[in-house]
């Protein structure tokens, strides 16, 4: 997974003893590029982020809640409020809860899916720049976007439109005969390199290509359960927040039940409190996930975008404004990192930034 600024910020404030922990599990990738064919790549200036793998992260967290006495169990199969004896319930289970399908009524959950197709991969080439990489098929165009998730290792999620999906067969085809597809197309992108299937997945069995799912609920509360995360809401991987915006409704929900001391210490302060929780985090995440949508929107006309000859620094700038929020001294500078001593001018005073912002949160030590 990929995360900014913003994710190290709210551990650092949350919980400053065992956010060094995470940040020292996470790699910095600066640089974003864009890559259409054997065309020359487009460089997407001012850009960096980090990343990690899925499991990494679960470790760094699962024992920082060990440290603080968190009794944690696993291995269970949670389907109804009434198995869990508790106070309050968080419904973290994902974009298919059990806990929200079992009231899904109440909850007034509406799941649209996206239109794309998509599959989320490992390969053995270990990329130091978060790459968009495109490619022309007879039956259409197919992308990945791929970043470094660990030692000798990038994540690689593949996208493409329907009828490319099953144009080329990768709908039917045995997962190792996906695989080596999808290796054939994206050659020179992976440098020759492998992708690998998920644990277990590239063997007889078909991929595991997804339909992105944009979950949204009326109410996040159900008495004393609240959902959160995917299950609350969902956020297309193209801006990469799911797990952040997860991570940051547990820092709302814990303000506010800890805003006051009857919060906590009354049923009916833990409802005012549950309830506060729904109504502030439900508001933010409304136009977030409105500008997700015009993200995945953005993706599911790419094609035609690319069908049309579009110029790279011109199709890539429209990558880079997917949302729309950007101006034209943005679009200046886009064309400017086209150069390279710009490009370097720009890297250096990224970093400048990057330092700054790590020393205000606190952050000692870690510059790479
Ligand atoms: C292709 C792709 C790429 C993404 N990339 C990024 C990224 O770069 N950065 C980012 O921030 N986000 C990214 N996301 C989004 C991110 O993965 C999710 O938003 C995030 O995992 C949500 O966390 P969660 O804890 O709410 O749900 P999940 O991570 O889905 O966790 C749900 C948990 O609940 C458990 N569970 C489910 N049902 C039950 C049950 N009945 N009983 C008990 N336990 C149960 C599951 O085992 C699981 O452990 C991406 C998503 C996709 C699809």
């Amino acid at each position: 997974m990929t995360f900014g600024e913003d994710l190290l910020d709210d551990f650092f404030r949350t919980d400053p003893a065992g956010a060094p922990a995470l940040r020292r599990a996470s790699r910095l990738w600066s640089d974003q590029m864009v890559r259409i064919g054997d065309l020359k790549p487009v460089h997407l200036g001012g850009k960096y982020g980090y990343s990690m793998a899925r499991v990494t992260m679960l470790q760094v967290l699962t024992e920082r809640a060990e440290q603080l006495g968190v009794d944690l169990r696993f291995g269970s199969n949670v389907t109804g409020r009434d198995e869990i004896d508790a106070d309050v319930v968080v419904a973290t289970d994902g974009v298919g809860s059990r806990l929200r399908t079992a009231r899904a009524g109440h909850f007034g959950t509406t799941v649209e899916p996206g239109e794309n197709r998509y599959v989320w991969l490992g390969t053995d080439r270990c990329v130091d720049v978060f790459t968009f990489a495109f490619e022309r098929t007879d039956a259409g165009w197919i992308w990945f976007y791929a970043y470094p998730s660990a030692d000798g290792a990038s994540t690689c999620i593949v996208e493409c439109a329907p009828e490319t999906w099953t144009g080329l067969g990768l709908d039917s085809v045995p997962a190792a005969d996906g695989l080596r597809m999808l290796e054939s197309i994206f050659a020179d992108a992976l440098g020759g390199h492998r992708l690998l299937a998920p644990a277990g997945g590239d063997g007889a069995g078909e991929l595991p290509w997804l339909r992105f799912r944009e979950v949204r609920n009326r109410t996040w509360r159900d008495d004393d359960l609240v959902l959160a995360g995917d299950a609350a809401h969902t956020t297309h991987f193209g801006i990469g927040s799911g797990t952040v915006l997860a991570v940051q409704d547990g820092v709302a929900l814990a303000d506010a039940l800890y805003a006051t001391h009857d919060g906590r210490a009354t049923a009916q302060g833990r409802i005012a409190a549950l309830s506060a929780y729904d109504a502030r985090r439900r508001a933010r995440l409304g136009p977030i996930q409105d500008m997700a949508r015009r993200n995945m929107r953005w993706f599911e006309r790419a094609g035609e975008r690319l069908e049309r000859g579009e110029d790279p620094v011109e199709f890539s700038w429209a990558l880079l404004d997917r949302r729309g929020d950007m101006g034209r001294l943005h679009y200046r500078l886009h064309r400017a990192t086209q150069i390279g001593p710009v490009r370097q001018v720009r890297r250096t005073l990224t970093s400048a930034r990057r330092v700054r912002r790590a020393a205000q949160r606190g952050e000692r030590g870690a510059i790479g």
